[in-house]
């Protein structure tokens, strides 16, 4: 009996940094202050530092965080924001919590990501911002993003959930756009014990209105200006985080040495491998092959213990939640094509070699 190879392993990774977190969690429990205060103050200014941008603000969730940097870049009802459809359904939520509408670009098929190319197609007098996702962990194409957001006036806005410490040209995510966004969900690449997210920038007065609106409008301990939200990132989840901050790095070039090794693998074989260009560096929240007979494929590593996973199976525009958008079945077939033959094999930097190389055989004795 061979032993399942989960999708990602956070036991492996505690049992790693045991002592460094259980006595960060006994800290807070000690002193008792659990909203906000110093323990978040520490790891915004650390996770700022981290991005080379001014400051950060921790939130309860990655959601939390799009909400409010499109709440902060002012857009709402009656305006658009221009998206990638092949991503989880939170970019899209979050631009509809505004009451604005989500514009779906198609991806490039290489890179998963936006097709920067196809971007100005669809910008409308109402595009109030661009928000391109850094899907998987591979930056998407920010110079000619910004290029574009330049020309039109408009405000471009990271979603970089799945790329803390993912470079571009030379430069860490998050300092790109206006405002990025971070999540700090358990099984992503930087993960608290529980939920947690976190929006990054140099702009102060952009920072204010987010600071400011994470915390139910607050101007003083009970006097608020304005609606808010209850979205404050919580002192043990940052306690957490400033420990776990330390070893991204690491863990980071470990997925990257993981994933060379899947390519060497695979090469020469039918399996369709990432390809991270050589200007940026793809941190690899997920391993993405792809491959025709996918559905199929899922079925045979579930029967030999392999955990995958599929991200994502329905693109946005054809989610039940997204009918009203009218879109329909063919609009952005880089995207459908892609959700159908896309999955994501195991990752996570304490994968061993023979691990590696039991994933690896069960897939090409099934595709070839
Ligand atoms: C995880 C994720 C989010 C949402 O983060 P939560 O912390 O789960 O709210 C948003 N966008 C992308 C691309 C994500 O992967």
């Amino acid at each position: 009996m061979t032993t399942h190879i989960p999708l990602v392993d956070l036991q492996a990774q505690y049992a790693r940094i045991k002592p460094e977190i259980d006595s960060a969690i006994q800290r807070v429990l000690d002193h008792c202050g659990f909203i906000l205060g110093p323990e978040v103050q520490a790891f915004e200014e650390a996770f700022a530092a981290y991005c080379g941008v001014e400051q950060a603000v921790g939130v309860a969730t990655g959601t939390a965080a799009l909400h409010l940097a499109l709440l902060a870049c002012g857009v709402g009802p009656g305006d658009e924001v221009i998206t990638t459809p092949f991503t989880f359904f939170a970019s899209g939520e979050a631009i509809s919590q505004t009451g604005a509408r989500p514009v779906f670009v198609d991806i490039d098929a290489r890179s998963y990501n936006i097709d920067a190319e196809r971007i100005e197609a669809a910008i409308t007098p109402r595009t109030k911002v661009i928000m391109p996702v850094h899907l998987y962990g591979q930056p998407a194409e920010m110079d000619a993003i910004l290029d574009i957001a330049r020309r039109h006036g408009l405000r471009v806005i990271e979603d970089a959930a799945q790329a803390h410490g993912a470079v571009y040209r030379g430069r860490r995510v998050g300092s790109f756009g206006d405002l990025a966004c971070f999540s700090f969900y358990p099984s992503k690449n930087l993960g608290c014990y529980g939920d947690g997210g976190l929006v990054v920038s140099s702009d102060g007065e952009l920072m204010g209105r987010v600071r400011k609106l994470r915390d139910h409008g607050r101007v003083s301990k009970y006097e608020h200006d304005e609606l808010g939200w209850g979205y404050r990132l919580d002192a043990l989840q940052a306690a957490i985080l400033s420990v776990k901050l330390r070893y991204l790095d690491e863990w980071n070039a470990a997925r990257r040495a993981r994933a060379a090794r899947y390519n060497e693998l695979f090469a020469h074989t039918e399996v369709i491998t990432p390809a991270a260009p050589a200007h940026v560096q793809h941190i690899y929240h997920c391993y993405v092959i792809r491959t025709p007979r996918r559905d199929e494929l899922v079925e045979h590593l579930k029967a030999q213990g392999i955990g995958v996973v599929i991200h994502y199976p329905l693109p946005l525009h054809l989610q039940p939640a997204y009918r009203g958008l009218g879109y329909r079945r063919g609009d952005f077939p880089v995207s459908e094509a892609c959700a159908d033959e896309v999955v994501s094999l195991p990752m996570y930097p304490e994968l061993s070699d023979e691990q590696q190389q039991r994933v690896v055989q069960a897939v090409v004795e099934f595709v070839g």
